[in-house]
């Protein structure tokens, strides 16, 4: 089912995400409606909160659909290692239409999180892979892109998305 991918301004967008203690059956439609919603919508990478879920739960499909062994389930994911080394890189986001900016992250990191048999699984990963992980980790915490960007820059994505809101172009 394509559940409604909630935007900027709802609370549960930076409200931390409770831990998943047990893969039952509401997280496997929860994660089923998430892989769907995240496809309808084009998206590579979808965090639970998007879709009004406080769950550690995040998807991640760099193929958009196209390659089934692409596709990721993050549950309670941590960050166990990140590469000193950083990149700026464009980063969207569902939950902000059309905006899009440069974001700088580290290029590499690793990370644990329990896949959907509840098995523990360490990725290493690096370019489009570290970068949409990072930017659903973050989601589960309850942080959102725009709050990479500091004074002018962050002042010009809010002013951009109250006109946007003002014109009913933010919830549509
Ligand atoms: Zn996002």
């Amino acid at each position: 089912m394509i559940l409604p991918v909630v935007k900027y301004g709802d609370p549960v967008l930076i409200t931390k995400a409770e831990k998943v203690e047990e893969i039952t059956d509401e997280i496997r439609e929860l994660v089923a409606n998430m892989f769907e919603t995240m496809y309808a919508s084009e998206g590579i990478g979808l965090a639970a909160q998007q879709v009004g879920e406080l769950k550690m739960v995040a998807v991640v499909d760099p193929s958009v659909g196209e390659d089934p062994e692409a596709k990721v389930v993050l549950i309670n994911p941590e960050i166990t290692e990140e590469s000193e080394e950083v990149e700026p890189f464009q980063e969207g986001c569902l939950s902000f239409p059309e905006i899009r900016f440069d974001v700088v992250r580290p290029a590499g990191i690793t990370v644990k999180a329990l896949n959907m048999d509840g098995e523990e699984m360490e990725y290493k990963v690096d370019e489009i892979m570290a970068r949409v992980f990072q930017h659903e980790i973050d989601h589960l915490n309850g942080i959102v892109f725009i709050d990479h960007l500091k004074g002018m820059a962050k002042q010009m994505i809010k002013t951009r998305i109250k006109n946007m809101k003002r014109k009913g172009e933010w919830d549509l």
